[in-house]
């Protein structure tokens, strides 16, 4: 039986046409700045978030890691959301690579207010760790794909600002904010002092991700990236999949936030199975009142041919994607209906 895999959007395969491109693409040592293909990703990602410069990495948690050390140093705190994947899902590396601690809030639907940079700014006291940098996940992958408002990012980024502390926004979906927001992804990027992007997500690259800022802060991100060992030579070749999706990929993803909002409203409909609000490509349900648990639950799903990602012991992810198509998401609603039904 084939699969509908909506475990994640890092499922996608790399299509013929982006295989095409991956296969001509022009190539040359990046590490010495020769890659023709690279270059030309990196100058469209800068352009397309608003910022001077960007710098192709291999992973979202480089980008994220190289960001933190560009806006902090030792002993210093970085606020984040507590669900937030630089929090959770990067292995410590804040603590490990730089010596940054990480101050945590909860915040509704994942997106910090100006209140809560405020409820953190501290005076100088001997006692405290300088707060330095607020980061935020936009959309934020564990609220179910939540979309920062631009006046959201704007509050966030003044309070910021006025205590003196710098930005970084995790965009790993900033392009699924901008698509469900319909507007460019600059308008909500080019404010933040570093932005990284994934497009191995929902864009359906196969590898890479970039953190783009300004020019003097990406010198210094090349030369932390080759530290970490993320130097990488003739890498126009995967450059080539990331520019191909950039260029093709971003104005349909519409179409994953319709058949994601679909699938919400049809778990909506089952008996006592809640549903986090659906902004995005991301659906999650959470099955406490149902007293199940997402582990067994999501084992049912996939005898009925559906892959889900179970979040937390009641929570399970659904998240669409270049692959789904119409015929795919009718084989979701089927097996949701028949795991859950009545
Ligand atoms: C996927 C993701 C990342 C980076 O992940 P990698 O697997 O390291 O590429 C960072 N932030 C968020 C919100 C993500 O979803």
């Amino acid at each position: 039986m084939s699969m509908v895999d909506l475990r994640s959007d890092t499922v996608t395969r790399p299509t013929p046409a982006m295989r095409r491109a991956m296969a001509d693409a022009p190539v040359g040592d990046d590490v010495y700045g020769e890659d023709p293909t690279i270059r030309a990703l990196e100058e469209e990602t800068a352009e397309l978030l608003g910022q001077e410069a960007a710098l192709f990495v291999p992973s979202g948690t480089m980008a994220n890691q190289l960001a933190l050390a560009l806006l902090a140093q030792s002993g210093n705190e970085v606020l984040v959301e507590k669900d937030s994947h630089i929090m959770n899902f990067e292995g410590g590396a804040a603590a490990a690579l730089w010596g940054i601690t990480l101050r945590s809030v909860s915040a509704p639907r994942g997106r910090i207010t100006a209140l809560h940079v405020h409820a953190h700014v501290k005076g100088v006291d001997e006692h405290l760790a300088p707060l330095v940098a607020v980061a935020i996940e936009n959309t934020h992958n564990r609220h179910a794909g939540s979309v920062w408002k631009a006046e959201e990012l704007a509050a966030c980024f003044d309070a910021a600002r006025q205590s003196g502390m710098a930005v970084h926004m995790d965009g790993a979906r900033v392009w699924n904010a901008a698509a469900a927001l319909g507007v460019t992804p600059a308008a909500l990027s080019a404010h933040a002092d570093t932005v990284s992007v994934c497009y191995s997500k929902g864009l359906g690259a196969p590898v890479g991700s970039a953190l783009a800022s300004s020019r003097a802060r990406i010198a210094k991100a090349r030369f932390l990236r080759k530290r970490l060992g993320g130097g990488m030579r003739q890498a126009g070749i995967i450059a080539a999949g990331a520019l191909y999706a950039l260029r093709h990929h971003r104005e349909r993803m519409v179409e994953d936030h319709a058949r994601a909002a679909r699938l919400g409203a049809c778990l909506r409909e089952l008996r006592d199975i809640d549903v986090l609000p659906v902004e995005s490509n991301i659906v999650i349900a959470d099955l406490s009142r149902r007293g199940l648990n997402a582990v067994e639950e999501s084992k049912r799903l996939s005898l009925e041919g559906v892959l889900a990602h179970d979040v937390s012991p009641a929570r399970i992810r659904f998240v669409t994607h270049l692959e789904i198509g119409d015929a795919d998401l009718e084989r979701a609603l089927n097996a949701v209906r028949s795991v859950w039904g009545t």
